[in-house]
């Protein structure tokens, strides 16, 4: 288990099926994986154009950027006037050509009408919920997979909105989890696959993430990382060519090894919520790099000072 780069013994040891890599290693991809940008206003167009230009920057350039979510700063509480605002702001960035081809999935702040109060909607909107955000980003399938440059890529949506109550919940539903079941089965054993959800699976950095001690055991929010993660990870586990899983939400980094999958938590383009660093996490991506025997490289890299933690 690797906490902001930090090694401790955890999982690594539990045995599963030997991955029958493919022989050789190449690179075979390079990509920024952006998370958690928060578009808000005319500073974070700023500062998410001053990412973008660091990463596209980058002597090794990634071919292309993958964003996890929670993309603009909060659909969950916004009128409709300010959401408006906050997807005009996204657009000003996305809805042109930034260089390399850009893929997204939902964040729970991508949601519109969590908290219906506060939003002023009534549910019949025809942009309510995960519609609107889907529009946007010109996502068919909230959940979807598909085949590059010899893995096989899996976009997931782990996000449970309880628009009675004004929350959510980070879990899969039914349908979701059976359709997962299905494309892993059908995956070829040799095929490496990656996993991009925005809610972490597992998170050793969520036990750190606010008060948690208040009660003298540790506890982790429904809303922080997956309610169904134990179950998932079983599932997972199955598969020995699953090897990566890559997460934001958080706005903190780590990694977890844990039943021979691999947990990366990739931080936040907008650190603390465009207010500098959280819990010590400055405002950052992570370098992920793909190759053909099935590992992997991901290097977090704050962008505003060029500093580089520990990889992860
Ligand atoms: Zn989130």
């Amino acid at each position: 288990m690797l906490i902001g780069g930090l090694a401790a013994a955890a999982g690594a040891c539990v045995p599963r099926p030997a991955y029958a890599a493919p022989l050789g290693k190449t690179r075979t991809f390079r990509f920024a994986h952006f998370s958690d940008m928060h578009i808000a206003g005319r500073h974070s167009v700023r500062k998410v154009h001053e990412a973008i230009n660091h990463a596209l920057g980058q002597k090794d350039k990634p071919q292309m950027i993958v964003n996890s979510g929670d993309s603009v700063f909060d659909l969950m509480e916004a009128c409709e006037r300010r959401a408006a605002k906050q997807w005009r702001n996204f657009q000003s960035i996305f809805g042109q050509n930034i260089g390399v081809p850009v893929e997204h999935i939902l964040g729970n702040h991508d949601i519109w009408g969590v908290n219906q109060s506060k939003c002023g909607t009534t549910g019949n909107e025809s942009k309510f919920g995960k519609q609107w955000a889907m529009d946007e980003l010109q996502i068919d399938k909230r959940y979807r997979a598909f085949d590059r440059a010899g893995w096989k890529w899996i976009y997931l949506d782990g996000t449970i909105p309880d628009y009675e109550n004004g929350s959510y919940e980070a879990r899969f539903d039914a349908e979701q989890y059976e359709w997962l079941e299905s494309t892993l089965k059908s995956t070829p054993s040799h095929q490496p696959i990656i996993i991009v959800t925005h809610e972490p699976i597992l998170s050793a950095a969520a036990f750190f993430h606010g008060d948690t001690t208040a009660t003298g055991d540790f506890k982790v929010a429904r809303s922080l990382m997956h309610i169904d993660g134990k179950e998932v990870s079983k599932l997972l586990s199955q598969y020995p060519n699953v090897n990566l899983v890559l997460s934001g939400h958080l706005h903190l980094s780590d990694r977890v090894d844990y039943m021979g999958v691999s947990h990366c938590c990739n931080g936040a383009i907008c650190g603390n919520w465009w207010n500098g660093s959280f819990a010590g996490f400055p405002p950052g991506y992570a370098l992920v790099d793909l190759y053909s025997d099935g590992s992997f490289e991901n290097t977090f890299v704050a962008y505003e000072s060029g500093e580089k933690l520990p990889g992860c």
